[in-house]
């Protein structure tokens, strides 16, 4: 059900409430990845060039839920943000429902910011408190969901807060829009050919995500560690690979149920490989369809590399979750950079590609592709979990368009 968004709502004069995702990395108060924060530009500009009064929420890291931990105070991100909108955003206090912290959006003026301290500073944000949701809920006359990361869970600001807020306008940001959009409608609906691209670390974190999207797909790329599960389940050699045992019964299912559905299968057919789990030790060498004991894949081979871009390079949607090898590492990472180019240039030629996953979007941004896509997901767990067809009860309660 498509969502009603901020654009939608009048907020001249309004208070609004606006739920972000600001859970960025920070190494020693200094912010090493801001793409979250940019990523919400839009929706808070959408309220204050429009006179509204900008409220904002978030958390950061996992603290203790008993009150300041100075490491994960917001502090940092609300001087990024406010360089970044070139005006001042409040930060009152250390604790987002404290007298400062109403003062502070008492005294707002229209167009203007504020950022509230870290919402798991208190417990009742993960326990999902409506006490903690209504003390919330008072300061703002409209609730804005663009917290995609957060999506899949319960917190107080994401599901009880907007309860608290029944009968005022609740709405989706444009990053969550945008979001949905893509991990949700493009991927039910999808223009075909449409190509599916697995990999990463586990099969087991994938298998719902597969199963979700496999009606739908016309081919199947397996790559990453998972891949050799599937090739044990189909008796290959894999040598020392990093392989789940307890799962080749659902690899052999995924590779029954693919077949029934239509969809083609495409496993690696040459890997990269070394005899240690390491970046700059082992030797390394290639093999094709029999991995010698000792060597373990950490990469997609060349061969495979050619056909995997070959099948994305015919597909009018593509989605891809999971790196093809160890990309931190840069003697296993060309498989994962060939896919990212492959689809950079799919996009270039009409088709939508949409990259999910954590590891993946970092994937892409470090060989600089993210621009060339569609749509690169800023949530990890969410992306995920949106992709297998998980209903998100912070997005459901939402007002409908
Ligand atoms: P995402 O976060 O995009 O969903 P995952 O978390 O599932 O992706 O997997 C990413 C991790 O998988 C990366 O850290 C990468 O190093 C690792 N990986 C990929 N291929 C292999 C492999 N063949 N052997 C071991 N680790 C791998
Ligand atoms: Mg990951």
């Amino acid at each position: 059900m498509p969502k009603q968004t901020i654009e939608s709502v009048d907020v001249a004069g309004k208070r609004v409430l606006v739920r972000v995702d600001f859970n960025v990395p920070i190494d020693g108060g200094a912010i090493t990845f801001d793409r979250r924060i940019t990523g919400a530009l839009p929706t808070i500009h959408s309220i204050i060039d429009r006179g509204g009064r900008a409220i904002l929420m978030a958390h950061l890291g996992r603290p203790e839920g008993k009150g300041l931990e100075e490491q994960l105070s917001l502090r940092p991100i609300a001087k990024r943000l406010s360089e970044l909108l070139g005006k001042p955003v409040a930060f009152p206090s250390n604790d987002c429902t404290d007298d400062a912290a109403k003062a502070a959006i008492d005294a707002m003026q229209d167009g203007g910011v504020v950022l509230l301290e870290n919402l798991r500073f208190h417990e009742g944000e993960k326990a999902g408190d409506p006490d903690f949701a209504a003390r919330l809920a008072s300061y703002g006359d409209i609730y804005v969901n663009d917290a995609f990361g957060t999506c899949h869970r319960t917190d107080a600001s994401m599901v009880a807060l907007p309860k608290a807020m029944a009968g005022k306008p609740r709405v989706v940001g444009f990053l969550v829009e945008k979001e949905i959009r893509f991990l949700h409608d493009a991927v039910t609906n999808p223009a075909k050919p449409f190509v599916v691209v697995v990999g990463g670390a586990k099969v087991s974190d994938k298998i719902g995500a597969i199963q979700r999207l496999l009606p739908q797909a016309d081919q199947v790329v397996v790559g990453g560690a998972m891949a050799y599960t599937f090739l044990k389940a189909l008796g290959q050699e894999v040598g020392d690979s990093r392989i789940e045992p307890d799962k080749i019964d659902i690899a052999k299912k995924i590779i029954d149920q693919a077949a029934k559905l239509g969809a083609q299968l495409h496993l690696p057919v040459d890997h990269v490989c070394s005899t240690e789990f390491a970046e700059h030790s082992g030797d390394i060498e290639v093999f094709g369809d029999k991995i010698k004991p000792g060597f373990m894949g950490l990469d997609i081979g060349p061969n495979t590399q050619g056909i995997f871009a070959g099948v994305i390079a015919k597909a009018r949607t593509v989605v891809w979750n999971g790196p093809m090898g160890v990309f931190e590492w840069p003697a296993f990472s060309v498989g994962t950079q060939s896919v990212a180019r492959a689809m950079a240039e799919a996009t270039a030629r009409g088709a939508t590609t949409i990259v999910g996953g954590g590891d993946s979007a970092a994937a892409v941004e470090k060989f600089g592709v993210a621009d060339k896509l569609s749509h690169v997901s800023t949530g990890g767990g969410a992306s995920l979990a949106m992709l297998e067809g998980i209903p998100f009860e912070a997005v459901d309660l939402l007002d409908n368009a």
